[in-house]
């Protein structure tokens, strides 16, 4: 008898990836909390992950790729945050900056984004404006028209991997319009250090100030007539995902090693604490199934896959920060210690519900639809 494969799970001939990525994530597990320590940008293991045909393989078949599936990139994405949650961060705005520039550019612009990711080149999201904030799509940031081009003069928040980026996908307003265009940095753009947070501190998602530099015309994107699923909306939900696995790890490694004087018990034996982690561990599992779901719809390129993105990203994004909680009541005073991932972990769970669309703005959209009668 052949053995069943679920419709979520990768195709086959995708595994390797999941296998590479798997055997590169225990170095850069290892390195992780020094990453957050530092907080210096983990070059090294985004440059490790490029030379494994990785980021090529994101690009479309007709653009030099191998179409990697939205099922293996979730995964990976997940492997990737459980190790080091900064470096899938980067990764995943890297490949959304890249493949939407690739796939919304003009076919020959396209051509060229895609050899200059195949190159080993970076790319970054410069989309969220101080003003704007959640708002990422609907920028207010007004570029007015130049020889050759709009000139934007304002700034970009949050952008995550900025200083060691080639190009940049950026938004601004043309013509009343939002309007996305492929930006190779110059000396009028600078990066400002604002990135000292409580977690995800090696993606060192800075400011990006723009002092009049000009959007060029020939790498303005035009409008887009095609329904396509995107790598950032589709990776967010796997980066929550991975940091939720990672302090459930974390979890079950104290609890079994401690054991509680006064019983004699181990803290994995307390029933307090096994229906605890029997509420986060159900949640997480179906939030890991709903995620597998939306990548599974963003394979089939369905209508369906927007609003999976929200439900699939509150879903891990709370779940990630319960278990992290959960993690930290477990872990005591040892988890409080910086010495601990757990710390690190709890930390680190904080962004994914920040990160636009943030968990209360989905929230609001599924609200929203559910309660109030649809056109
Ligand atoms: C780790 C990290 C990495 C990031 N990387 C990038 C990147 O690479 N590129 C990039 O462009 N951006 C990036 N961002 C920016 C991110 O996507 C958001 O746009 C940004 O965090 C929003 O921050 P803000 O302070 O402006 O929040 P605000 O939008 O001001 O939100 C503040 C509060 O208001 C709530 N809120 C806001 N709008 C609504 C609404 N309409 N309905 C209900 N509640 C609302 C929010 O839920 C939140 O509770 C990153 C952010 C983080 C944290």
């Amino acid at each position: 008898m052949t053995e069943a494969t679920h419709p979520f799970d990768p195709p086959a001939h995708e595994h390797r990836w999941i296998e590479i990525v798997t055997e590169l994530a225990k170095g850069f597990a290892a390195t992780a909390a020094d990453f957050d320590d530092t907080a210096e940008l983990p070059i090294a293991n985004l440059r490790a992950l490029h030379a494994t045909g990785l980021d090529r393989a994101t690009l479309p078949a007709e653009f030099g790729g191998e179409g990697l599936s939205y099922r293996a990139y979730g995964e990976i994405v997940r492997i990737l945050s459980a190790a080091c949650s900064s470096t899938a961060c980067i990764w995943v705005m890297h490949i959304g900056a890249a493949v939407g520039l690739v796939q919304l550019s003009a076919p020959e612009v396209g051509r060229f984004y895609a050899g200059e990711l195949i190159d080993g080149k970076r790319f970054a999201n410069a989309l969220s404006e101080p003003s704007s904030g959640n708002m990422f799509l609907m920028p207010q940031q007004v570029a007015e028209p130049v020889d050759g081009g709009f000139r934007l003069t304002g700034a970009k928040r949050f952008v995550s991997g900025c200083e060691a980026a080639d190009h940049f996908l950026v938004n601004a307003l043309v013509d009343g319009a939002p309007t996305f265009f492929g930006v190779a940095p110059d000396d009028t753009m600078t990066f400002v250090p604002i990135w000292d947070t409580m977690g995800l501190r090696a993606s060192r998602s800075q400011l990006v100030s723009f002092e009049g530099t000009v959007l060029r015309e020939d790498r303005r994107c035009p409008p887009s007539t095609e329904r396509r699923p995107n790598h950032i909306g589709a990776g967010l939900a796997f980066l929550s995902l991975g940091i939720a696995d990672a302090a459930e790890d974390a979890l079950i490694t104290h609890s079994r090693n401690r054991v509680i004087p006064m019983t004699g018990q181990s803290l994995a034996e307390m029933q307090w604490l096994q229906f605890e982690v029997a509420d986060v561990h159900t949640r997480l599992d179906a939030a890991r199934m709903y995620a597998r779901n939306m990548a599974w719809l963003a394979d089939q390129n369905s209508p369906e896959f927007m609003s999976a993105t929200m439900t699939a990203k509150v879903l891990a994004n709370d779940v990630a920060r319960d278990v992290a909680q959960l993690a930290l009541k477990a872990g005591g005073g040892s988890g409080f210690l910086r010495a601990s991932p757990i710390q690190r972990l709890f930390r680190d769970a904080q962004a994914g519900g920040l990160m636009a669309y943030s968990a209360e703005v989905c929230k609001d959209r599924i609200g929203k639809t559910v309660l109030l009668p649809q056109d």
